[in-house]
């Protein structure tokens, strides 16, 4: 495909500027740009192409099947759109008057009570733009609850090995060191290993339940118990509610500070690298370290306002109030589902999971026993001894299939991992057919395990170098 300035002609155009209707001045000389403008001279007509074949080679959840372990990749309905779109949402300016946005002041508050309701917790801040962004802050809550209580030696945050790569990453950032324990051999939290690693330099302890492998560890309340019983704080990684909202809470389970991936579970659309939410909740303890502004006021009272302030608070970690129109997006899915509606929705996501996980398990090896939450992890590391054939080509080759590849190389503690993760908004007929190519793929990397290496075949670009692509991308234009 030609780069729009490829396409560009000399004197084409399909600009329509009104005509000025102030004084013209002429720009000083220090104003005037040196080198020269080159925007590209195209007429409406191929603009409109170049952006309509883009768009066309652009893959979401509106084109088919996006089966992303870990990132509930889940068709948003489009009331989102409409609501989050409303002028009254969309053109309002972060520095207006409280009493000229004071609708917007209370969805952020409706929607922290009923993201509390659903979590547990007592308070919440929508400052975090996304989940690795609330990590990073609830550990901020962390640290600022041992530092008000003169408990300054408490310096190690522990992960278990399966964890997210961002919770290891999130806590070296807040200036933690971090202890790895490694799980059971059937993917949960070892307790002997958590015993051995807590101790008086515990500041806390991260955790994902459901976890990476798609399993509910049932042992959390005793978890949560040995934590605290060193004096530690417990973080729940909360990009795995799906499974649970409306059934079980991490607040109920033990959990002090937690994030929630609004644009994962609460339905806005993410991937391409959009604006997220990541909403830190707290238990009342940790309330007063929050980051300001914070909303308050009641629909009671009638009025709205923001506090500005806490002497406490750890500040903020983004301008204003967050992606504010994520959390539109996230109130309009939660008031259109309702309680009953969100509870379905995680039994359908559980129950599409376990189907996808039976019809393929007597093809693919499952490394951990079901029933499993909303994601399965397989793994091809028997295929790869056999047949050469790695989880990268059997991801590559549903390329060309015109599916999207689920997630591989993820968790860690499993090799040549894909995880699949088809959410509740998948048919019974799209998963079928997404499992009859599975397992024709799996019988082809037998038969043909070549084939496999040359795909994909149906797309603009084969396999990048991909160290190439990270490390060196070509990103402008070169007149
Ligand atoms: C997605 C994810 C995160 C990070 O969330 P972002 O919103 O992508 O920053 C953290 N933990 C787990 C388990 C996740 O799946």
């Amino acid at each position: 495909m030609e780069l729009i300035f490829e396409k560009s002609v000399k004197g084409r155009g399909c600009e329509v500027l009104p005509s000025c209707d102030v004084p013209v001045v002429e720009a000083e000389g220090k104003y005037l740009r040196e080198i020269e403008l080159h925007l590209p001279e195209i007429s409406e007509t191929d603009i409109s192409r170049h952006y309509t074949e883009l768009a066309s080679r652009t893959y979401g959840i509106n084109n088919g099947f996006y089966p992303l372990g870990s990132c509930t990749m889940k068709y948003n309905p489009k009331i989102n759109e409409e609501i989050s779109k409303l002028p009254g949402f969309a053109g309002v300016h972060p520095l207006q008057p409280e009493h000229s946005i004071q609708g917007c002041l209370e969805v952020l508050k409706l929607a922290e009570e009923y993201l509390c309701e659903i979590t547990g917790m007592d308070n919440m801040s929508f400052q975090p733009a996304a989940g690795a962004h609330g990590e990073f802050t609830g550990l901020q809550l962390i640290r600022a609850y041992h530092n008000e209580r003169g408990d300054n030696k408490r310096t190690k945050i522990i992960v278990p090995d399966s964890a997210h790569g961002t919770n290891p990453a999130s806590a070296a950032m807040a200036g933690y060191s971090v202890v790895n324990i490694s799980s059971t051999k059937d993917g949960y939290v070892d307790l002997e290993e958590l015993k051995k690693a807590v101790g008086e330099d515990t500041a806390g302890f991260m955790l994902t339940n459901p976890n990476t492998v798609g399993l509910f560890d049932k042992n959390i309340l005793e978890i949560t118990r040995i934590v605290h019983e060193a004096g530690g704080l417990t973080y729940y990684d909360g990009a795995n509610l799906n499974p649970i909202m409306g059934i079980a809470r991490p607040g109920d389970m033990g959990f002090d500070v937690i994030h929630i991936n609004l644009h994962k579970t609460f339905s806005t659309p993410h991937g391409g690298g959009g604006p997220g939410g990541g909403p830190v909740g707290c238990k009342a303890l940790l309330e007063k370290y929050l980051p300001t502004p914070r909303v308050i006021g009641t629909d009671r009272d009638g009025v709205f306002g923001l506090e500005r302030y806490k002497e406490l608070s750890i500040g903020r970690v983004k301008n204003f109030y967050g992606n504010f129109l994520v959390v539109v997006r996230a109130l309009t899915y939660i008031l259109t589902l309702g309680r009953e509606g969100l509870k379905n929705a995680s039994e359908n996501a559980v129950l599409n999971a376990n189907y996808m996980m039976n019809q393929l398990k007597d093809t693919y090896y499952m490394p951990f026993e079901g029933p499993c939450m909303h994601e399965f992890v397989m793994s091809l590391e028997e295929l790869k001894k056999e047949a050469k054939v790695s989880a990268l080509d059997i991801a590559k080759t549903l390329l060309d299939y015109g599916i999207h590849p689920p997630t591989m190389y993820f968790p860690l503690i499993v090799h040549e991992a894909l995880m699949l993760e088809p959410t509740e908004t998948e048919s019974k007929e799209t998963m079928d057919k997404v499992i009859a190519v599975l397992k024709e793929i799996y019988e082809k990397a037998k038969s043909d395990p070549g084939s496999l290496l040359e795909s994909p075949k149906n797309t603009p670009i084969g396999r990048p170098d991909e160290v190439t692509a990270a490390r060196n991308p070509v990103l402008r234009y070169q007149f």
